[in-house]
């Protein structure tokens, strides 16, 4: 069970935010990886004047879309971004005004891997932190293996 030291305020609750989609600021001191992992990879995105809820590194929420656009890109989604390195994860931006939407990728987050590798008889993988959506893997954690090379 996870410990939140921030709660949604009225109108975040009003909008279906929840503790657990605050971000990891709003997790408590006591936290694992896998914990840290999920908040960052669930976080609802905020409006582009509020601060962003994922953890910041990289970041580019609430920043001009471009000269010839007034709107703001919000920070929409972060997502695993490779498939064997368990720090790089990928982010999902659109412009508050023209809708136009940009990807960045390869955002490394040292403290934040979105799995954790495992050994067993069969070799070396990756086990995929519950609740993670890797986008070349499927929707709910789960196990990554190379091609078999024990
Ligand atoms: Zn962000
Ligand atoms: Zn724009």
């Amino acid at each position: 069970m996870t410990t939140f030291i921030l709660q949604p305020t009225p109108d975040e609750a009003a909008l279906g935010i929840t503790a657990e989609t605050l971000g990891v600021r709003a997790l408590g001191p006591d936290v694992t990886p896998a914990q840290r992992a999920h908040a960052e990879a669930v976080w609802r995105p905020a409006d582009p004047g509020q601060p962003c809820r994922c953890s910041g590194t990289d970041c580019v929420h609430g920043q001009p879309c471009d000269d010839d656009c007034d709107g703001s890109l919000v920070h929409r989604d972060r997502y695993p971004g490779s498939l064997w390195e368990i720090t790089v994860w990928a982010d999902d931006y659109q412009c508050s005004h023209c809708g136009v939407g940009a990807d960045a990728c390869g955002v490394i987050l040292p403290d934040l891997p979105w799995g954790e590798i495992a050994t067993d008889e069969q070799g070396k993988h990756i086990v995929i932190y519950e609740g993670i959506r890797h986008p070349n893997f499927g929707n709910d954690g789960g196990t990554l293996r190379s091609g078999g090379d024990a």
